[in-house]
């Protein structure tokens, strides 16, 4: 029989032992109990410090939300740390195969992930990031990274990966990326995402031709609405505003603010007519609309068309020289910028 017992050696020192004992039966002296000492004091502790990395390496994982997998191509079979499991909202040990897996993927990114996979299998770096919905319907975002093992010969053997939630962090990079190119109190977008657009559709205009227009408006009258109202008030027009205005464009379109009661529209794949008409529309919306606390108000509104000879600072002169004739002509209407050539 084979114990792990605490011993104490003649000095007193404690110390692991396994101890192994034999009976011995011999026939002139009775049963006998023989027993073999040896001291694993060094393999228990190295045996302790093994399982303390263990469990080190498993909560560093746990904190950087990361979990280690190796999936066996002979058998089929695909292994999890428990980590995963919780990232795929699964229960800790169920049976996973290659299936299972793909069907957790989001629909979207399944092929992104077939491809990241087909090419490991060439040799790549396994590197892809990808949705997984949960059984409870939630959805995280995991970044996956690993290496496909071959035989000498080349053949498949295993992949070996991490998979890190980077669910959290993804938000936050999305959340700055809309910062950035938002305006904070409204909404809408703000110049340096307007100043990108409008260089490219500068550049479709001048390579394909492709016509497409601006409008800039500006409310009538603003400043008295603060002053009477108090400037949380106007704020809160300056929303409304947005959001009406936002709901009756297109996708396509991009509104922006720019500047204090100001905005531009930029109308991709839009001739000069339409243009127009949708500036007139805009109009009467604002018009119609009713405010909360200050009642009704008015724009004007300039429209132009993007020329092949335009750069960004030209056509806003334009459109800007526009909406001055609007308000010069007395507010509340929308005024086509002179022509530069024929669109
Ligand atoms: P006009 O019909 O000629 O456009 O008159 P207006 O009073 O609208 O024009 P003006 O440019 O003189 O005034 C614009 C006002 O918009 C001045 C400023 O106090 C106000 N304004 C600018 N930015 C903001 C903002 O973020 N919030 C609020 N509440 N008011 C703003
Ligand atoms: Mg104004
Ligand atoms: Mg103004």
């Amino acid at each position: 029989m084979l114990f792990e017992w605490c011993l104490k050696d003649l000095h007193g020192r404690e110390f692991s032992a396994e101890v192994m004992l034999y009976r011995l039966d011999l026939p002139d002296e009775g049963t006998l109990l023989q027993a073999t000492v040896r001291d694993i004091s060094e393999r228990k502790a190295q045996r302790m410090a093994l399982l303390q990395r263990e469990k080190d390496l498993l909560e560093a994982q746990r904190i950087a939300r990361l979990g280690n997998w190796v999936s066996d191509f002979n058998s089929g079979e695909i292994r999890w740390c428990e980590q995963i499991y919780q990232m795929f909202g699964r229960p800790f040990g169920e049976r996973i195969s290659h299936d299972i897996f793909m069907q957790a993927i989001h629909p979207e990114d399944r092929n992104a992930v077939q491809t990241a996979f087909d090419a490991a299998l060439k040799g790549a770096p396994y590197d892809v990031i990808h949705r997984v919905v949960r059984p409870d319907g939630s959805i995280h975002t995991l970044h996956e990274r690993g290496q496909v093992e071959f035989t000498p010969s080349g053949w498949a053997l295993r992949m070996i990966g991490t998979v890190q939630d980077i669910t959290e962090q993804q938000r936050l990079e999305d959340e700055l990326a809309r910062n950035a190119i938002t305006d904070h109190l409204t909404g809408a977008y703000n110049r340096k995402r307007f100043d990108e657009e409008i260089e490219k559709t500068l550049a479709r205009r001048r390579r394909n031709g492709v016509i497409s227009a601006l409008i800039m408006l500006d409310i009538d009258h603003f400043k008295p609405i603060n002053d009477t109202h108090g400037h949380d008030v106007g704020d809160d027009v300056l929303v409304a505003l947005t959001r009406l205005l936002s709901a009756n464009l297109r996708v396509p379109d991009l509104l922006a603010r720019w500047g204090g009661e100001e905005f531009v529209i930029i109308l991709p794949d839009t001739d000069l007519l339409e243009a127009r008409h949708l500036a007139e529309r805009l109009r009467r919306l604002i018009a119609e609309h009713s405010f909360a606390v200050i009642g009704h108000l008015t724009a004007s509104l300039g429209v132009t068309t993007l020329q092949p000879t335009d750069n960004p600072r030209s056509c806003m002169k334009r459109l800007d020289d526009a909406l001055y004739k609007a308000k010069f002509a007395g507010r509340n209407q929308v005024v086509e910028a002179q022509p530069v050539m024929d669109n």
